[in-house]
């Protein structure tokens, strides 16, 4: 199929330096599924290319999810009133269980998957849960959306319940070596990801084997990291030769480097040394405030994370958070970096949408390589977005039109989106 076509609207994208960039009424030219840039007229070499006439319309990149559980996906809403462990074992566990039965993964993947294509994102980071087949059924039908994935078929081998657990580190780690057996050479767009729940869940011999796969088989690895005060007192002594939680990851080279970086989860309670670690291994943080807010975990210093360089971009978290929407984490990560700012600390300051609009696209698009922005060379992930619904009496630049669209998403609507140059919706 060939790729090259124009799309023609209103077009806003982030560069490097977080700036947003905005372009009224212009053609955006996609060839072999990456983008050409952006112009006033159609020049002559892309003439023939066919139009798709936006006009009127916002067209963004598209959007990364660095973080979220599949099979939360259908309870998400539910059990806002705890905090992270509690959650994990009246909410998480128990629904995670139901996934030994495929037939159970199948109907509850297709809700997932079908609402993860209809939404703003375009890349994500998702994990399965401790099910071989299960997680193999998430991955074709992911394959099936166009959208372009990192799956995880998650290790626990310790401080689950009766029914979510796995027996031993080593039947653990053959189970994930069987999974990537299974899966070898099956997908385009959909990639595996190495998965340990997190510290608590997995013993120190199953870290030591999921860091011999990665290093074995080039893999990444994603988890959580710092997220809630008591889970960080219970690494401290599960792994007490550890500096910090994050430390504790890089004792089992499960951090990654710059060629397979780690994505982790929250960050938290991420101190200056924690960070220090994280960059050193070209870590992405996954920022997930919904999440933080419901499961009261706390709020991360964002704008401490923008400055010090270490790579970052948003996670939806569900089911801790309750919507997989991207513009939702946008307003929220906007949102709690205020009350951080009010209440925590007056000399960081609070994000802007610029913030916001670059770790939804371009920071955490960084993760599947040049994704999340329409300078020349990228590919090409689009979302055309229908705004006309928000009236206004006033004159409203691109950019005001952009802040209006993620407060007020619920009015908008996605008219189409594309992956990698594929129009998916
Ligand atoms: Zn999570």
């Amino acid at each position: 199929m060939k790729l090259d076509f124009v799309l023609k609207g209103d077009v806003l994208f982030c560069t490097e330096d977080r700036e947003v960039q905005t372009v009224p009424d212009v053609f955006l030219i996609c060839k072999n599924g990456k983008c050409e840039g952006v112009f006033t007229d159609i020049p002559e070499q892309y003439k023939d290319f066919p139009v798709e006439d936006h006009t009127g319309k916002l067209i963004v990149p598209g959007m990364t999810d660095l973080h979220v559980h599949a099979p939360q996906y259908t309870y998400r809403g539910l059990g806002m009133d705890m905090e992270l462990l509690d959650w994990l074992n009246e909410n998480a566990f128990p629904e995670e269980s139901r996934y030994s039965d495929a037939e159970y993964a199948k109907k509850a993947y297709a809700i997932f998957t079908e609402d993860l294509k209809n939404s703003f994102t375009t890349r994500a980071c998702i994990f399965g849960t401790l099910h071989r087949e299960a997680t193999e059924i998430l991955m074709d039908q992911l394959e099936e959306t166009g959208l372009i994935t990192y799956v995880g078929k998650v290790n626990m081998d310790r401080n689950g319940s009766e029914s979510l657990s796995e027996e031993s580190a080593e039947v653990s780690a053959a189970e994930t070596r069987k999974w990537l057996d299974d899966i070898n050479g099956r997908y385009k767009r959909t990639m595996p990801i190495l998965t340990p729940r997190f510290i608590p869940s997995c013993s120190d011999e199953l870290m030591k084997e999921i860091g011999k796969i990665a290093e074995e088989k080039g893999l990444r690895v994603q988890s959580h990291l710092s997220e809630n005060p008591s889970e960080i007192a219970w690494v401290k002594e599960l792994v007490p030769a550890s500096e910090n939680y994050g430390d504790a990851y890089a004792l089992f080279n499960a951090l990654g480097d710059e060629k397979h970086p780690a994505v982790m989860a929250h960050c938290v309670y991420t101190d200056e040394k924690e960070l220090a670690i994280l960059k050193a291994h070209h870590t992405f943080i996954a920022h997930c405030p919904d999440s933080n807010l419901n499961i009261a975990s706390g709020i991360a210093p964002v704008r401490t994370f923008l400055e010090s360089g270490v790579s970052i971009g948003l996670g939806s978290d569900v089911a801790g958070g309750a919507s997989l929407s991207l513009v939702q984490a946008m307003v929220h990560a906007i949102q709690v970096s205020k009350m951080y700012w009010r209440h925590v600390d007056q000399d960081v300051k609070p994000l802007q949408f610029k913030d916001s609009f670059y770790m939804a696209t371009l920071g955490g698009g960084k993760y599947f390589g040049k994704t999340g922005s329409f300078i020349p060379g990228y590919e090409f992930d689009a979302l055309v977005i229908d705004d006309s619904a928000l009236r206004s009496m006033r004159e409203l630049t691109l950019h005001e039109r952009a802040e209006r669209m993620i407060y007020l998403s619920g009015e908008c609507s996605i008219d189409a989106k594309y992956v990698a140059g594929k129009k998916i919706l």
